[in-house]
């Protein structure tokens, strides 16, 4: 699936840092043995990601994710691996809790969150709920590798 189709739409959502991160992924790839991982799949755009972790005394000390799709689920994963490498799982949740606060426009979203680094990049997405669950995709799949659950998430 190529974003072609739908990029007039969404021309403004697009910059550059984002279209840095999807040609550029970091931590692209997997971990062969990893303590964590799970696999997320958003029906509504075909995208998927795989998500993995070395997490070692609550401490994120690898995290790599897999996976195709649109731009912004690509884009947003890679942002998240840079975001999150090295941090606390309690950390972990921190910047969690402010990328959704920012991705969904809740009141609470404070502006400039230094703990988002590139993720703030993607602050414009929440006005295309459509674009929320590509932008989401990776983190449901973080928490489900965390939780250890079993089997794939998905967006809904
Ligand atoms: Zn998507």
């Amino acid at each position: 699936m190529t974003d072609y189709d739908k990029k007039s739409d969404l021309d403004e959502l697009y910059q550059d840092i984002i279209i840095e991160h999807n040609q550029n992924p970091q931590n692209y790839g997997d971990i062969p043995n990893p303590t964590h991982n799970a696999e997320g799949f958003n029906p509504f755009c075909g995208d998927n990601i795989e998500v993995y972790l070395l997490v070692d005394n609550d401490k994120i000390t690898d995290i790599k994710f897999s996976g195709s799709g649109c731009a912004i689920s690509q884009a947003s994963a890679s942002m998240m691996t840079d975001q999150l490498k090295n941090m606390s799982l309690e950390q972990a949740k921190k910047v969690f809790q402010e990328f959704h606060a920012m991705i969904t426009n809740d009141t609470g979203f404070i502006e400039e969150s230094p703990i988002l680094g590139d993720l703030q990049s993607l602050a414009g997405v929440s006005a295309y709920p459509a674009r929320i669950k590509c932008a989401i995709l990776g983190w449901h799949t973080l928490n489900s590798a965390i939780e250890d659950k079993k089997g794939t998430v998905t967006t809904e």
